[in-house]
């Protein structure tokens, strides 16, 4: 049936959103739930209040969707124009709704006050429109078919832009009635890929030809440290289900050990469930990350089963009467370096008796760098228990960028992701590959990766 809504495009009217001091959290709130609805978002716009722009706008996004959803501008006031633009856009007459006079006549009687007489404005409405009750509020919202330059009637909605009101009226009385007018039989199935240590570019390259266009889409997003590819398949529920298994199954494949989660767990998450699955205990051994593993380790709930704790020790005078890092070595090898990272390691392993300790020793910057160590420069190392009192150590010196922060962030999170690898047997990342030389590198070869 072409009555069906396979397509929306948002708009948000107000000056306050395109000049900056209003965030668009309208057209946020419901492009998630239009998703969640299996409906391709063609675009989001934002207009000021101004009759011509937002007739342009109108005209824009009713070309491209079957539904178009428009926030803001239903207030009483002079500046707010969006139904007096959106009648002229149907070619609708306006008429007044008296049901909906006796209604904000009431809201004002409640609160005491008369009503001015610029509400009555709101009570406008295009004639063959729909209203949709406001409870909350005195602009009610409406819906209409509009009838387009190209033959088309694509569907317009016109809510306030107060979210909390406009929020109640999408989910009371606008949901429901776009859920009634989707296809049943056309779904949007999607899983999301979580992912560390590999570029977007290389991710590019090595997921080519997975997600064939025409049947689904493959969208990376980068939240630093970590990359988010998704895997999206549209069709009939069951071929859907079936084309997204073979296409994931694909992705897992080629990405292998650079896919930390598949959905939202953190890598902290993750960590906790590898070590709960093995039943093993894990310590930090902390320097230049200050704590921040611990922090991460347990925001997860239950951590206690798996994390014994950690120290954290900044000064050299700590690292050696606290993990009992030999003094010799600070001497010869310095605070950061990956003798000194093992030796930490090898100190929280057997202080915390666990089986597993991972230690960070480096210069976060913006002061502290030397030619030898710039700032960025970060040891690494994992102390595992190999049997009795036997233990094993590897270490890596890495070679981070950005700020103090950031060189934090990435440090515990290539140690959270070291101790998931060694729990899955794989080996930890290599500085190369983590490297910004090496990430420009492969930046401008267009991601090839060896
Ligand atoms: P009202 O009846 O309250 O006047 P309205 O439809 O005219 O409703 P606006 O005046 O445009 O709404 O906005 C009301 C409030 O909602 C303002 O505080 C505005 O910043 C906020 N707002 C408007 N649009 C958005 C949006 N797209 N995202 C988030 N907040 C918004
Ligand atoms: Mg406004």
């Amino acid at each position: 049936m072409n009555d069906r809504i396979r397509t929306a495009a948002l708009l948000a009217t107000g000056d306050e959103i395109v000049g900056g001091r209003t965030l668009d959290t309208n057209s946020f709130y419901l492009a998630d739930k239009l998703a969640a609805l299996g409906i391709d978002v063609v675009s989001i716009m934002a207009v000021s209040d101004d009759v011509d722009r937002i007739e342009r706008a109108w005209k824009i996004s009713l070309a491209a969707a079957d539904l178009v959803i428009s926030t803001g501008g239903l207030g009483p006031t002079s500046d707010d124009l969006t139904t007096e633009t959106v009648a002229r856009v149907a070619d609708a007459e306006l008429r007044l709704d008296q049901r909906q006079v006796a209604r904000i006549r009431e809201i004002f009687g409640r609160r005491g006050r008369p009503m001015p007489d610029n509400n009555l404005r709101q009570a406008m409405i295009p004639v063959g429109a729909e209203v949709v009750d406001n409870a909350d509020g005195t602009a009610p919202g409406y819906r209409l078919r509009i009838n387009t330059a190209e033959g088309r009637r694509p569907w317009g909605v016109v809510l306030p832009g107060v979210p909390r009101e406009m929020k109640a009226m999408f989910e009371a009385s606008v949901l429901p009635w776009i859920a009634e007018c989707t296809d049943p039989g056309r779904v949007i199935v999607a899983t999301t890929f979580q992912t560390f240590g590999l570029p977007e570019s290389a991710l590019d390259e090595l997921l080519r030809g997975v997600v064939p266009a025409s049947e689904g889409r493959l969208a990376f997003r980068a939240s630093f440290p970590k990359i988010s590819v998704r895997v999206s398949v549209t069709g009939g529920p069951e071929g859907a289900a079936s084309r997204l298994q073979t296409m994931a199954e694909a992705v897992r494949t080629r990405l292998g050990g650079a896919v930390y989660a598949e959905g939202d767990a953190s890598m902290e998450q993750i960590v906790g469930e590898l070590l709960t699955a093995a039943n093993k205990s894990l310590a930090t051994a902390e320097s230049c990350t200050g704590g921040l593993i611990g922090s991460r380790l347990t925001d997860v709930a239950g951590s206690s089963i798996y994390y014994r704790g950690g120290l954290v020790a900044y000064s050299n005078d700590l690292k050696q009467r606290l993990l009992g890092v030999d003094a010799q070595t600070l001497r010869t090898h310095g605070a950061v370096s990956e003798e000194t990272a093992r030796g930490m390691a090898l100190g929280a392993v057997r202080v915390a008796a666990t089986d597993i300790a991972v230690a960070t020793t480096g210069i976060a910057g913006p002061g502290g760098g030397t030619e030898d160590k710039p700032v960025g420069t970060v040891a690494i190392a994992l102390a595992t228990r190999s049997g009795g009192d036997d233990y094993e150590v590897d270490s890596r010196m890495y070679r981070f960028w950005g700020g103090r922060e950031w060189v934090k962030t990435l440090t515990s999170q290539v140690a959270l992701d070291w101790v998931r690898r060694s729990l899955l047997g794989l080996p930890p990342l290599e500085p190369e590959a983590l490297s910004p030389r090496r990430r420009a590198v492969s930046a401008a070869r267009g991601g090839e990766i060896s």
